[in-house]
Order: C-alpha cells, then sequence, then structure tokens
C-alpha cells in the first residue's frame, strides 16, 4: 500500500503486540473486550464487570460518550458514566476501554480509562485521530462502516505518525446490500490485515450483524480465521439495554463463546 510505511511495515518477523492492562493484543490467545453498549447506571456496571471477570473475560467495556445515529437517542452518562466505569474496572480487576468522540472526551478519559476506542464514525476524523496519536495510550481502532481497507490503514498510519505505536484495528462489519443484517462482517479483512500489517486485529461481531444469535457463530469464525481477539456487547439481561439491546448477549452466552472458542484452541489445529 503505497505511502502507509508504519501500519504496514512487515519487515520484522514478529506480530506486534499491544497492551491493554496486563492482556497483550497479538501474543495471547485470543482475548476478550466485553460489556454493555451502554454505561447505564454505577450498579449496572459494576456488577456485570464482576460477572465477567469471573467468567474469563479481560477487558471490560462500556460506552460514555456514544455517538448515537438518532440525536434523540441515549447520549451515555459522559463524565458521570466514566467515573462508574473506572470504579467497576477496579473492584473487578478488569482494565478498561470506552469510546471518545472528540478532544473533550479524550482527555477527560486519561485519569479513568486504560485504553481507548475510535468508533467507525470518528475513523476519518483527522484531526482526533492526530490527537490520540500524540498520546501514549492504546487505540482501538473501528473499521468505518463506509471504509476500504486502505482508508482504514490510512487512518491508523496518522496515528502512528504522531508517535502512539499502541494500535488494535477492529472489523465491525461494513455497509454492503444485504438488508437482513445490520451490517456485513468483512471476516477476509483479517486474512487482508494480517498480510499487510503487523498490528494486531480483532473483530467485533456484535455490531458486524445486530442480532445477538448470530454473535456465537461470528465469534467462533473470528477465531478461526486468525483475529487476535473480540469486542463483544453483553448486559445482565439484555432486552432491557438501552442501546444495542437486540445485538447484546447474555452472560450465558458469553460463557458458551469462551467454552467453544478453548475447544477450538484445544484442537491444536493450525487454524490458518
Ligand atoms: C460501540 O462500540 O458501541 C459502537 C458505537 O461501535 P461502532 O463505532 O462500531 O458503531
Ligand atoms: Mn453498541
Amino acid at each position: 500500500m503505497d505511502g502507509l510505511s508504519l501500519v504496514t511495515n512487515k519487515t520484522s518477523e514478529r506480530n506486534k503486540v499491544i497492551k491493554i492492562g496486563d492482556v497483550k493484543f497479538g501474543e495471547d490467545i485470543f482475548p476478550i473486550i466485553a460489556g454493555p453498549c451502554a454505561v447505564e447506571s454505577r450498579g449496572q456496571i459494576e456488577e456485570i464487570a464482576l460477572e465477567l471477570k469471573n467468567r474469563g473475560a479481560d477487558v471490560l467495556r462500556g460506552g460514555t460518550f456514544k455517538p448515537r445515529t438518532n440525536p434523540y437517542s441515549f447520549q451515555g452518562l459522559k463524565e458521570e458514566g466514566m467515573r462508574f466505569l473506572s470504579d467497576a474496572g477496579k473492584k473487578s480487576g478488569l482494565p478498561v476501554i470506552t469510546e471518545i468522540v472528540d478532544e473533550y472526551s479524550l482527555y477527560h478519559s486519561l485519569e479513568f480509562i486504560d485504553a481507548v476506542q475510535v468508533g467507525s464514525r470518528n475513523m476519518q476524523n483527522y484531526s482526533l485521530l492526530k490527537k490520540v496519536g500524540k498520546l501514549n495510550i492504546p487505540v482501538i481502532l473501528k473499521r468505518g462502516f463506509y471504509s476500504t481497507i486502505s482508508e482504514w490503514l490510512n487512518a491508523a498510519e496518522y496515528i502512528l505518525y504522531e508517535g502512539n505505536n499502541n494500535v488494535i484495528l477492529c472489523e465491525r462489519g461494513i455497509r454492503t446490500v444485504s438488508e437482513e443484517t445490520r451490517n456485513t462482517l468483512d471476516i477476509s479483512a483479517v486474512l487482508v490485515i494480517k498480510k499487510l500489517s503487523s498490528f494486531p486485529i480483532i473483530i467485533d461481531p456484535s455490531h458486524a450483524c445486530g442480532i445477538r444469535e448470530y454473535v456465537l457463530p461470528l465469534s467462533l469464525a473470528a477465531a478461526v480465521v486468525g483475529a487476535d481477539g473480540l469486542m463483544v456487547e453483553v448486559h445482565m439481561e439484555p432486552d432491557k439495554s438501552v442501546s444495542d439491546a437486540r445485538q447484546t448477549i447474555d452472560v450465558n452466552e458469553f460463557t458458551n463463546i469462551k467454552n467453544k472458542i478453548k475447544s477450538i484452541f484445544n484442537a491444536k489445529i493450525d487454524l490458518v
């Protein structure tokens, strides 16, 4: 890919390892980032955090500044939500990640979280990418839902160019002609990124399909195709989620995913 010297540099044999807390993406076996779409209350995020920790999640996610398509939809608990998320992380022992949507939420997040997420809608917000690039914080860069892989790698290059090397890419589905799912999971993106870049790539099956029944099979597909981990939306009572309820799984389904992924890796076959 022309002109992308940092994100596509594959001269070193080893893949890059990016840490969130003590979790090593690109080295540990298939870490899972899990939690609700949105932090809804102190009690909600603490309860799910403890449950997810017991069930083997590696990183806690929760949206606090929510970039919603509809301006009248719940916009997140913002500053208060970040505090709740941070406290839930400390209580459970899980590192935490939340989405930042602008300069204010980015700088405000720094004392509360272990990593930031740049969401699909902000993948081409170049001034935000530059700001994130000037910090030393791990960043999960989601693919824009209308973006090519080249545009996505260019966005990562912006962050790397400013000096922040802690980038994890996240495929979360793109818009296609398929109408039966919210987006279409571009599973081939894992193979393409692995060919072009040394940076870890994880899959978000929840936003990719938008339907909770499909989250488990797509998670297994991510493991088989060689992704470096997963980000899934989980809630104690998925139907009561204030956002993205239809795609949110419960904690028992989370355990099913963990167990099935374990069987895949225990099979000790060369997956790809
Ligand atoms: C999210 O992770 O809750 C989210 C809004 O994701 P995306 O940017 O992929 O739509
Ligand atoms: Mn969501």
